[in-house]
């Protein structure tokens, strides 16, 4: 099932191919009160904890609602108030190799220390939707730092739990996302650079862990002004989807709703004001996002 937010925070399923996509209404059919307000809204993060007992009335109002085209709503987020942000560093080969030459040149020298697989935080307030634009903090641009994109396969947290061994990892995925890892090169620590506002596009929907079963046959592309600059298969994620799951658990409890990034493509690079970008992931969707100072 594809999952959207939109409007005032209503919950769509999105039907139909890529360009004729419809979006139905099935806030109705969660049985519990809406919450439009994103600070409090609750019922997502039990949405997440409690897909399987409320897909089948999900599944029903899909079949009886009113289908609008996707084009007359304003998509936002599919993510509200989730308790933290976790995100993979350092797991793709190919990214890792690339990384020596950009901390040569934004950094002066390698950090190898940076060179590990590893999981950090992004301060959930950096979450966008798909029709808002990457918003590049004016004083960062004025110094010359690099800000590069990140386009990254997003696991949405279903039942948290800690200590969740990597052989049952799957069972506490709710679905996946697309989410770009906007990042600051510079010699501050990664929460940092990477919390900006508007750091952190997701969406367009959410593909439940049901429908994409094995995550490691998506593919990743990210296309800069109509250049691609990333293409990967999740097969070549060096800590794969279960594994990162069972690592962060081991070291925080995950809530319902939770996002993990698991990590940079190779072909990372910088972005400017006046940049477009398309982000996709296969049986997931596409993000097109512009490129802006502020
Ligand atoms: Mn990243």
């Amino acid at each position: 099932m594809r999952l959207a937010l939109f409007d005032d925070h209503r919950l769509g399923v999105v039907t139909g191919a890529e360009g004729t996509e419809r979006v139905v209404d099935v806030t109705d059919a969660l049985g519990w009160p809406h919450d439009a307000d994103p600070l409090t809204a609750g019922w997502w993060r039990r949405l997440c904890r409690d897909f399987a007992g409320v897909r089948d009335a999900l599944a029903a109002a899909t079949a009886t609602g009113r289908a609008r085209p996707l084009g007359e709503v304003t998509l936002c987020a599919p993510a509200l108030n989730p308790s933290k942000i976790v995100a993979c560093a350092s797991n793709y080969a190919d990214h890792v190799a690339e990384m020596h030459e950009v901390q040569e040149r934004t950094l002066g020298g390698v950090e190898s220390w940076m060179m590990n697989f590893d999981v950090f935080l992004k301060a959930p307030s950096s979450l966008s939707g798909p029709r808002e634009d990457i918003v590049l903090p004016k004083e960062i641009v004025a110094a010359g730092q690099e800000i590069h994109h990140e386009s990254e396969l997003v696991v949405v947290v279903g039942d948290g739990g800690a200590d969740i061994p990597a052989e049952r990892a799957l069972d506490h995925v709710f679905g996946y996302t697309l989410g770009l890892d906007i990042t600051v090169r510079s010699p501050a620590d990664r929460s940092r650079r990477k919390s900006y506002d508007t750091f952190s596009p997701l969406g367009p929907v959410i593909v439940t862990a049901d429908e994409i079963g094995d995550p490691r046959t998506l593919e990743i592309t990210l296309d800069v002004n109509g250049v691609k600059r990333q293409e990967v298969s999740t097969r070549d994620l060096l800590t794969a989807v279960p594994e990162i799951v069972s690592y962060a658990s081991s070291m925080m409890t995950l809530l319902p709703g939770d996002l993990i990034f698991t990590g940079a493509p190779p072909g990372v690079g910088a972005i400017e004001p006046g940049d477009r970008l398309t982000a996709a992931i296969s049986r997931i969707g596409r993000l097109t996002l512009d490129v802006r100072e502020g």
